[in-house]
């Protein structure tokens, strides 16, 4: 290497339709691995490596660089493993693209909609990165999909404990992602979508309308369609979750990795005009460990205050008295029928927002900042249904001044004075 006389790599040969798949070592003290491309071409989940320029990843990356014709590549550092293998669904996964692409064709041709995706499936399956693949090739041939990000547990967006959608309009950046410019975000509030179901099916159905209004006026989103992320919980309520989404979105297409009954019951359960196709999952997908899922979750909220790589955030820390905001819960503790008042349902308890009284308990949750103008209080509909314009985090109470200290992206003062509290929480330890 040239550049760097005396950091020698490795390298690796690999022959067409392989993948070098590599893990770098978790935790903080974890050296980071380069990656360069030496001859011929290769990809990082759907997106092009350029030649000869080193891309960087950090700790607890899992990489695969595959190769349609044949390539070599270096890698610097000591990453946990590295292997090549030659046994990978990369070709069903490129005709899977090829069938959404013809749905586009026909769709500009005939003035119709686009392709609306739902990929389904366990935990640990792989259903991100088949999003991300299916994302960038669609827009490196010139489409403008939509990714619709309902994990709330690992959002690839937004911060956990969301719901949200974001257009894409360039291939993800084979180090950092998608860039995430203006994305539609809602509370959710919590890790799992079974804390509070309804919540999320209406937050589901919020962005389904949402998506469908833009499409109305906006024919290259109507025609990229929307590629759908889901939760790894594919039982119970979850499996009733993945139904309403089907309905809600009206989607076309099911993508569903790696479980045939959950093929089967889908097949059963929706229209039969909906295409449920049952995909394997790559041999390279990591299992994550809940420690591990955790790590990222913080990682992420990280990263929203303090910035990623390249780019470092300067989060702000002021006080914010109590009597200049309104804190709200969605959703009652649910009560047996029996004991719910004359005319109310479940479905009233479960979206209700309950007023939250500040104390110390407050300190280290993430908090929304809704985008509901405040003149929205009585309305439920208002609240629960905005978007987030922000999220902060309570460091600090102090009861008998009635403030709380919190850290902000943005100086003081804050936008509105709708906060909405999560179950996460976040520790600053920077
Ligand atoms: P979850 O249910 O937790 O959202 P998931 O099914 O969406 O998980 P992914 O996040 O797509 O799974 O993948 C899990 C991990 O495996 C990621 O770190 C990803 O980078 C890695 N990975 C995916 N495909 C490969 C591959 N072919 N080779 C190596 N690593 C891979």
């Amino acid at each position: 290497d040239p550049l760097q006389p005396g950091k020698v790599g490795t390298r690796f040969d690999l022959e067409k339709e392989t993948e070098l798949r590599f893990e770098v070592e978790a935790g903080e003290s974890a050296e980071h691995v380069e990656l360069e491309l030496l001859t011929g071409m290769a990809e990082v989940f759907g997106s092009e490596l350029n030649r000869n320029k080193k891309y960087t990843f950090g700790a607890g990356a899992k990489i695969a660089v595959f190769t349609w014709q044949g390539c070599s590549v270096n890698l610097y550092g000591k990453p946990e493993v590295a292997y090549v293998s030659k046994d990978t669904p990369m070709l069903l996964y490129l005709n899977t693209h090829a069938a959404l692409e013809q749905m586009r064709k026909q769709a500009e041709r005939d003035n119709e909609r686009g392709p609306r995706v739902m990929v389904v499936g366990p935990t640990d399956v792989g259903k991100s990165t088949v999003c991300r693949l299916l994302l960038s090739y669609a827009v490196r041939v010139g489409r403008r999909p939509t990714l619709v990000e309902l994990d709330v547990g690992q959002s690839g967006v937004s911060v956990p404990g969301t719901v949200s959608a974001l257009c894409i309009e360039r291939p993800a950046d084979v180090e950092e992602g998608f860039s995430v410019q203006a994305p539609l975000v809602y509370h959710f509030g919590s890790t799992s979508p079974g804390t509070n179901i309804k919540l999320y099916n209406k937050l589901t159905s919020c962005l389904a309308e949402v998506f469908s209004q833009r499409c109305e006026v906006n024919r290259k989103a109507s025609v990229g369609g929307c590629i759908i992320n889901t939760c790894g919980w594919v039982k119970g309520s979850g499996y009733q979750a993945l139904v309403h989404c089907a309905s809600a979105f009206e989607v076309d297409v099911v993508l569903v990795l790696d479980h045939e009954r959950l093929y089967n019951e889908l097949k059963r359960d929706l229209p039969h005009f909906v295409r449920v196709v049952l995909l394997p999952k790559s041999g390279g997908v990591v299992e994550r460990s809940k420690e591990c899922r955790r790590e990222v979750r913080d990682e992420k909220i990280r990263e929203y205050f303090y910035g990623f790589r390249g780019v470092s955030f300067y989060p702000f820390s002021f006080e914010v008295r109590f009597s200049d905001v309104r804190i709200y819960k969605i959703g009652a503790p649910s009560i047996p029928d029996s004991c719910l008042p004359l005319g109310m349902s479940q479905d009233d308890t479960q979206l209700k927002l309950v007023p939250v009284t500040p104390g110390r308990d407050l300190t280290y949750h993430v908090l929304s900042v809704s985008s509901a103008e405040d003149g929205d209080e009585g309305s439920r509909k208002g609240i629960v249904e905005s978007p987030v314009c922000g999220f902060i985090v309570v460091t600090n109470v102090d009861t008998q001044a009635q403030v709380m200290k919190v850290l902000s992206p943005a100086p003081r003062p804050l936008p509105r004075h709708t906060l909405l509290i999560m179950d996460i929480r976040f520790m600053d330890t920077k």
